[in-house]
């Protein structure tokens, strides 16, 4: 039997045209090959299943080889085989319609997915990187005979006898000149771990050497011998496809070991199983976070029944989640697509909320059961569910239930818990609650000390993320407002009915003000004398609330915040006019220690801010001991 004929794609050669486009991604070649051997073994167990096949089908299996002299890479299955009329059906009739589609639907294509998928180019993709192709197979059925196709990469093939004796498929490429580097095996290794290290059927990449037992010595010593034995590159059985009540934690942390070798143990998975609308199945992990450098985008992959198809999920993962790990397995993600497409697809936003859905479940879950534990990995949980509640209306309503807020005594509440305990106590005069929040404690903390005093709570505000989350808050709670602890002085962070009476007459606060303006002498710095409790520090040094976060959203740049940014800072200095110091200084008729006292008083504030350095410390210091 020899047969010479013409493939019929109705162009005069599409091969050159598919290597030149595609030669960025050539590499996938392997992963169309190794998939539809993989594919032709699965559709023999199946048909076994049914009891199509007779008899025994043996283990499935895929191997990859090299031959570096004959300069071939070969990929073999014990699948169901061809037949010579099903080579000519499926292997010569290029699914497509004809050039015209082709050649205009080329023009736009991306990527090689993009073509290879659009037109069930899988198999030719082997031109990408060979010059001449050739398949050897047999099929399962009865009486078959072995059939082989050569083809040198022009619209010409050949079909003749086949050599294959036992079913399956052999395809042998020869590699190119310009694709020389898939003849190392490390190439091919990595490429086939990228694609194929969950394929449900084990595939063969060379040998590898393994230590193991070989009876005893005299003296009844166990020994070993070295044997060399396939090595298998995949796990035909990733946990992701088994039932979550069949899994232990052991399983999860285990696989999570084996996605990301190197990586910190994760907090929590969450497993993903919907088979309507839609099919998708998936492990994601929650990773410790512990700083803003550490998140890692495009961790999780992204599967077609086991096929690894990318790491870029946007689109598919709500954003807040991009920063998860795991993988995501779904028949039903449309991968051969563009972009825009996939963003309009009705799948793809059906799973982007079902993600979000399960994520928030599990939050939920966790936190009521055990609140405890929740609270200790809410460092890095609220990372997520933060961004999740600034960016996602439909997580914040889920969110609000179980967020929590901590404050700078390390306890924690929800959001409603918070509310009712600083209610009594920080409502303002016009009936508005009023947050405290401090972003460092460390250089806020005379604020801080002067609003526990007044048995104020303070909340800790220190996160990447709180900035947006402090505005989110805003937005959504009630009659709530949000003010950094070094906003004002006390008194005015959260004004009440009563007002302390200064014992200052005016005649004197005028003259308090203008010592410390001359002393101060500095234009970002505005002076003002108003009567608090005496127990309240003599001066005081803040920058107002709003003024505050627009420079800090100018830093992070963006359109009419830069006029913001523009600006110089501007401090308001409270002079405390019922404080003993300042006191004092009115009742000073020396000139120089007057002057020093007032000096004094400011560097001190200056001082409890972290403010004070330099020569201006040094100063201080000097003086504070001359005071004494
Ligand atoms: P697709 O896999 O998208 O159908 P391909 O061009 O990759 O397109 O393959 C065309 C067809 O050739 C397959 O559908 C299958 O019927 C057949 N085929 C390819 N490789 C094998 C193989 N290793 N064993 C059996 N049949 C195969």
């Amino acid at each position: 039997m020899q047969e010479k004929g013409t493939i019929s794609i109705h162009t005069e050669n599409i091969f050159p045209i598919i290597k030149k486009f595609l030669y960025s991604d050539n590499e996938i070649f392997l992963r169309e090959l190794v998939s539809n051997a993989v594919d032709a073994c699965q559709k023999l167990k199946r048909l076994s299943s049914l009891g199509e096949v007779k008899g025994e089908i043996g283990e499935p299996r895929v191997s990859v080889s090299l031959d570096k002299e004959a300069k071939t890479i070969t990929i073999s299955d014990n699948g169901i085989g061809m037949t010579a009329e099903e080579i000519k059906k499926y292997i010569n009739q290029v699914a497509f319609s004809g050039a015209t589609e082709f050649v205009e639907k080329f023009k736009d294509a991306k990527d090689a997915n993009e073509i290879i998928g659009k037109f069930g180019l899988g198999f030719y993709s082997a031109f990408m990187v060979a010059d001449k192709v050739v398949i050897d197979t047999l099929s399962y059925q009865d009486g078959a005979e072995a059939a082989r196709w050569e083809c040198d990469g022009s619209t010409s093939f050949e079909i003749s006898e086949g050599t294959r004796t036992d079913r399956g498929t052999t395809i042998t490429l020869y590699i190119n000149d310009d694709a020389q580097e898939f003849l190392e095996e490390a190439r091919i290794e990595t490429i086939l771990n990228k694609y194929c290290q969950f394929l449900p059927v084990p595939i063969q990449f060379g040998t590898k050497t393994e230590h193991v037992p070989d009876g005893e010595d005299a003296e009844g010593k166990p020994q070993f011998k070295e044997v060399a034995v396939d090595n298998i590159i995949n796990n035909s059985t990733p946990i992701w496809n088994k039932p979550p009540a069949e899994l232990k934690d052991e399983d999860y942390l285990n696989f999570y070991k084996e996605l990301y070798p190197f990586s910190e143990e994760p907090l929590f998975w969450i497993h993903l199983n919907v088979d309507y609308p839609f099919n998708l199945t998936g492990v994601l992990y929650f990773p410790k976070v512990k700083n803003e450098l550490e998140l890692q985008r495009n961790k999780i992959k992204l599967f077609s029944r086991q096929v690894f198809i990318t790491d870029e999920v946007k689109d598919i993962v709500p954003e807040f989640l991009m920063l998860l790990h795991g993988v995501i397995d779904s028949p039903d993600i449309p991968l051969n697509v563009s972009r825009s497409f996939l963003q309009a697809d009705g799948n793809v936003k059906k799973i982007n909320s079902y993600i979000t859905k399960k994520v928030a479940e599990k939050l939920n879950d966790m936190f009521k059961n055990d609140r405890k534990g929740f609270e200790e990995k809410w460092k890095d949980i609220g990372l997520f569910v933060k961004y999740g509640m600034v960016s996602e209306e439909k997580f914040y309503d889920k969110a609000k239930d179980f967020a929590l807020l901590a404050n700078v005594k390390n306890e924690y509440f929800t959001l409603a818990e918070y509310a009712e305990k600083v209610a009594p106590n920080q409502t303002d005069k016009s009936e508005e609650l009023v947050y405290l929040y401090s972003g460092n404690p460390g250089l806020q903390n005379t604020f801080i000390q002067s609003a526990t005093k007044k048995d104020y709570d303070v909340l800790l505000m220190d996160g990447p993320l709180d900035n947006h989350f402090i505005s989110q808050l805003e937005n959504k709670l009630e009659k709530t407002r949000l003010k950094r602890v070094d906003a004002d002085v006390v008194d005015k962070l959260i004004e009440k009915e009563h007002q302390y009476e200064s014992v200052l007459t005016e005649e004197q606060s005028n003259n308090v003000k203008a010592i410390f303006e001359k002393t101060i002498n500095n234009s970002t710095m505005s002076v003002e004398v108003a009567a608090m409790s005496p127990e309240d520090l003599p001066v005081t040094i803040t920058m107002d609330e709003f003024m505050r976060r627009m420079k800090d959203m100018s830093k992070m740049g963006g359109g009419m915040m830069n006029f913001y940014g523009s600006l110089p800072d501007s401090y308001k200095v409270s002079v405390n006019s019922n404080n003993k110091l300042i006191q004092k200084i009115v009742e000073t008729n020396d000139e120089t220690q007057k002057e020093q006292l007032t000096r004094q008083a400011f560097d001190l504030a200056l001082l409890s801010q972290g403010l004070l350095t330099g020569e201006a410390l040094t100063a201080f210091v000097q003086r504070s001991v001359s005071l004494m």
